[in-house]
């Protein structure tokens, strides 16, 4: 088995991982940076965030273990004190795998032919580069409502903890394949209008935003923020690749919510 380990890059999270990576050497397991079948995440959430962009292109051969360094995180859930209980587990291959669904985002442009295609582990969201944004939201195929306002923003059940919840969206349990909707600050009166409430999709729903009048757009794809020009529609729907997670105890995600937002 090839691994590869990432750090946040502070020096608490590169000693566990120069600790980690000697460790895994006694067990005989090979360094592999380029083709690992298993990638350990030193540091936070985002570091695994990170950890996944960089990984992305072979999601099928690749198992994701988090480590935090910092506060206990949703995908970073295992202690620096439990290393050598993860790397024993880890070098006793085979281990245990669960998946979790990912965000799929095309945006197409104006000159026909040209698209691009990003998946996302937490989150999309779509702002304004200028003012109110202002979008066409179509729910399969169907106009669903005009929203104006700050943004929208659609998450995974993974990333539903993360932006979507400041924004007062549900939390979903991440074996559900579903994506989420929550609006940004959305303009309701009398002339304006939208639905309020953020909206949990199937798997097999699309939603497309559609530009009214400007084409510009801030889109964001978890930590990666990039300026889209001339964009004709943004489609979002659950992606056919999936993340793994190596599981090697039990760690209930209502468990992980709690200790998280409520108390340890
Ligand atoms: P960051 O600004 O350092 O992250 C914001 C916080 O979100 C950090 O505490 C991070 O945990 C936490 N986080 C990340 N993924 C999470 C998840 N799935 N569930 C619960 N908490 C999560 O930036 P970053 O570390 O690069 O993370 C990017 C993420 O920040 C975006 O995907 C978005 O979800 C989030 N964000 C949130 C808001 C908001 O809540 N208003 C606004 C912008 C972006 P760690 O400290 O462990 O990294
Ligand atoms: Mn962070």
């Amino acid at each position: 088995m090839k691994y590869a380990i990432t750090s946040k890059g502070d020096s608490k999270s590169n000693a566990l991982m120069h600790k980690m990576r000697t460790y895994l050497n006694d067990f005989d397991l090979q360094y592999d940076e380029n083709q690992p079948d298993m990638v350990i995440s030193v540091g936070g959430d985002g570091t695994l965030l990170y950890a996944f962009h960089r990984y992305k292109n072979r999601l099928d051969k690749t198992a994701f273990v988090g480590v935090h360094t910092g506060h206990l995180g949703f995908y970073a859930d295992w202690t620096p004190d439990e290393v050598e209980k993860l790397v024993i587990a880890v070098a006793k291959t085979p281990f245990q795998v669960v998946e979790y669904p990912l965000l799929e985002v095309i945006i197409r442009y104006q000159h026909a032919g040209k698209e691009s295609r990003y998946l996302a582990l937490n989150e999309s969201t779509v702002k304004s580069v200028e003012g109110t944004l202002v979008m066409d939201v179509e729910i399969r195929g169907q106009h669903f409502e005009t929203f104006r306002g700050d943004g929208l923003c659609i998450s995974t059940p993974t990333g539903s903890t993360a932006y979507n919840k400041a924004l007062g969206g549900a939390i979903l349990h991440p074996s559900i394949p579903a994506i989420q909707l929550a609006e940004m600050a959305s303009i309701n009166n009398r002339v304006f209008r939208t639905v309020g409430s953020p909206l949990v999709l199937p798997a097999h729903h699309t939603c497309m935003l559609k530009p009214v009048n400007d084409v510009d757009f801030q889109i964001t794809v978890d930590h990666l923020t990039l300026l889209h020009k001339d964009v004709k529609s943004i489609q979002f729907r659950v992606a056919a690749e999936k993340i793994r997670f190596a599981r090697f105890r039990p760690f209930p995600f209502w468990k992980r919510v709690k200790d998280s937002f409520i108390r340890e």
